[in-house]
């Protein structure tokens, strides 16, 4: 059985249907279970409710023409996103009170995409945990509800200070939402502690309170929420604040990732090498491992270039890259440092002689054959590698002075001393 999420698509115009199963099966890569009657849907969902993330129901079929179908989905616990032809105050109310995911006009020329984006959203909030905290029960379980909606993983707290123990306890939270006036700790007090450790970029905060004081609101933004509520609220407001504080979290984490990798041969670069370094060493002085630190540089690489041209050059940067990538324990740091060089830094016992691993990975280059046009290349690389423990600027200086020794001596070969 494929592992792709499967979507329940109740849908009894077969244009219509046809047009959504392809775009979602050709942009989300997802699988679409098609269902044109009521009763045919109430076949696969009593048959295999499980396997569905979502369902997308159609409010008026021929064999039940008033939402029945939604009615039906929601008592079995399925997600359900609605279709809608037509929308008023009392329609809105009525879809609110089933509990769905979110409702799309059809007919707009973006409907499509809009249903995309919330499938899209829906699944990759299944792995988005959301603290809600706020002392009133009534009031928490129906935030607890909302989030829950949406797919979001949920934990409750009832005070500022049980928010801080889970959210130790799970450090995992993206996202707090807070009530202000609590007993034992308020959320004003929460949010400062919180933002003692954790950045308005890694973890979102929105705050929420009932007080008729103007203020609030501003006091709380600026004392490090990213956004507030008022009790009472509409539940689209409530939902697009959540979403676009996950969506501003998503968006800050791709740019990291991005600036932390270099787009040649996807592996991390510079910027990242020095951010994660000294942490890394950290850890390996706690565990009382060891840890080597190595220069590496492709031998006579501009002569790939001059021969072959700039573009066979980058293949075989890439390819080394791989290899490079593959050689080395998850943990490890490998990374290119700019052109055609390279620097690792991996952790061992502190029994263990880390030149094997590299000269495994020297002995890997040399046999890699990169064809192109017809053309054999093949390249060889040299490395300096410093296991003498010290600051990771010392040891890039010695791993450094070492590639040039193995430079000097003929290339293809690994210096450790
Ligand atoms: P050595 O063995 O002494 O290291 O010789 P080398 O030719 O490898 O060293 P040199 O520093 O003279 O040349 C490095 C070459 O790497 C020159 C440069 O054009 C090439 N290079 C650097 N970055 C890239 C890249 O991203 N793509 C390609 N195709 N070539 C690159
Ligand atoms: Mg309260
Ligand atoms: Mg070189
Ligand atoms: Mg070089």
């Amino acid at each position: 059985m494929s592992d792709k999420p499967v979507i329940l698509l109740v849908e009894d115009s077969k244009f219509f249907a046809t047009m959504i199963r392809r775009r979602i099966e050709d942009e989300l890569g997802f699988e679409v279970d098609w269902k044109a009657t009521y009763q045919e849907a109430i076949q696969a969902i009593d048959c295999c409710k499980a396997k569905y993330l979502v369902a997308l129901l159609d409010l008026a079929l021929p064999d039940a023409p008033n939402g029945e179908i939604v009615e039906y989905a929601m008592k079995k616990g399925i997600p359900g996103i609605i279709f809608t032809g037509g929308f008023d105050g009392a329609m809105r109310n009525k879809f609110l009170s089933w509990n769905i995911v979110d409702y799309i006009l059809k007919g707009s020329s973006t409907c499509i995409d809009t249903l995309l984006e919330t499938i899209q959203r829906v699944k990759s909030n299944q792995e988005i945990s959301i603290l809600v905290v706020e002392d009133s029960k009534t009031m928490r379980d129906a935030v607890v509800r909302l989030l829950k909606t949406q797919l979001y993983s949920v934990l409750e707290a009832d005070n500022g200070e049980a928010a801080l123990k889970m959210l130790g306890k799970h450090p995992d939270i993206k996202m707090i939402v807070t009530d202000y006036d609590m007993p034992i700790m308020d959320g004003f007090e929460l949010i400062r502690k919180v933002r003692e450790n954790h950045s308005k970029n890694e973890l979102a905060i929105i705050g929420m309170s009932a007080s008729g004081d103007p203020l609030l609101s501003a006091k709380l933004i600026k004392n490090g929420a990213n956004d507030f509520v008022s009790k009472p609220f509409q539940v689209e407001e409530f939902h697009c604040r959540v979403g676009h504080a996950i969506e501003m979290l998503q968006n800050i984490a791709l740019i990291k990732e991005l600036s932390y990798k270099d787009p040649l041969t996807q592996l991390y670069n510079r910027r990242y090498f020095f951010e994660n370094a000294q942490p890394f060493i950290q850890q390996c002085i706690q565990n009382d491992i060891t840890y080597s630190v190595a220069m590496l540089d492709i031998d006579f690489f501009k002569k790939v270039n001059d021969s072959y041209g700039h573009d066979a050059g980058d293949q075989v940067l890439r390819q080394v890259a791989a290899i490079m990538n593959r050689c080395f324990p998850e943990n490890g740091i490998v990374c290119r440092f700019g052109g055609e060089e390279f620097c690792v830094l991996i952790s061992h016992g502190k029994d263990e002689d880390s030149i094997p691993q590299f000269d495994s990975l020297r002995r890997s280059i040399e046999a890699l054959t990169v064809e192109i046009d017809g053309a054999t290349i093949s390249v060889t690389i040299s490395a300096g590698i410093c296991s003498e423990p010290d600051t990771v600027e010392a040891m890039l200086k010695v791993a450094d002075r070492r590639l040039y020794t193995a430079k000097d001596s003929g290339r293809n070969k690994v210096v450790a001393e």
